[in-house]
């Protein structure tokens, strides 16, 4: 009587539980789309677009009257 031991865990990206087993190929999502999902978060964190900066004065010389 001794069931193997089945790792639970929660989908990084849902929290939905599930088992590390072959019920769950996607694992540690709980599905493809949760993957995709996490990967996209993962990639947009890199490219992260800052604050737009408004406050810089920029001077345009094509506007200088001569
Ligand atoms: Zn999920």
């Amino acid at each position: 009587m001794t069931d193997s031991e089945v790792i639970k865990l929660n989908c990084p990206t849902c929290k939905k539980a599930i088992l590390w087993n072959e019920d769950f190929p996607f694992r540690p999502f709980c599905s493809d789309r949760c993957r995709l999902i996490d990967l996209g978060e993962w990639a947009s964190e890199n490219h992260k677009i800052p604050g737009k900066s408004l406050d810089i004065n920029i001077d345009d010389e094509s506007n200088t009257e001569g």
